[in-house]
């Protein structure tokens, strides 16, 4: 970046002469004829200090910062749709391992019941013949008496 100056007609030589931006408003010594010169000008707007400037640079910010807020909130709920597709299909998987499960628990309840029915079978045969046998032996008691 070159440095601002202001460039003006020396009042005492009238050679072009320049000064500093810095230096407008201070008085000088002409680098030609040695007189003392009022370097004229006002402060330029072009290096920052005007508060319009200063203004819509705040506003450029802003709305840099408030874009860069957006963005990461759209990312953000990108990534909790992505999480809960992926909680989704924990969740049917979850699901299908529970009916699976249902029906392994549905099979073995069917297994049991038949071998309770089996036992029950088993037990009234052996209580049938218990009767036969009582009935036996009241019998030969009786043609005993
Ligand atoms: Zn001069």
């Amino acid at each position: 970046m070159t440095k601002a100056t202001v460039r003006f007609e020396c009042p005492g030589c009238e050679k072009s002469i320049s000064f500093a931006v810095a230096d407008i408003g201070t008085v000088q010594e002409c680098p030609h004829c040695g007189g003392y010169v009022d370097v004229p000008g006002e402060k330029d707007d072009r290096f920052g200090n005007d508060p319009d400037d200063e203004r819509q640079r705040a506003q450029y910010e802003q709305q840099l910062d408030d874009y860069d807020r957006q963005t990461k909130e759209i990312d953000r709920q990108h990534e909790v749709t992505k999480h809960q597709q992926e909680w989704g299909n924990k969740l049917f998987e979850k699901d299908e391992e529970l009916q699976e499960l249902q029906i392994q628990l549905h099979e073995k309840w069917s297994q049991t019941q038949n071998e309770v029915d089996q036992l029950v079978a088993k037990w009234q045969a052996l209580a049938d013949r218990v009767d036969r046998f009582v009935t036996k032996l009241e019998d030969k008691a009786g043609d005993r008496e």
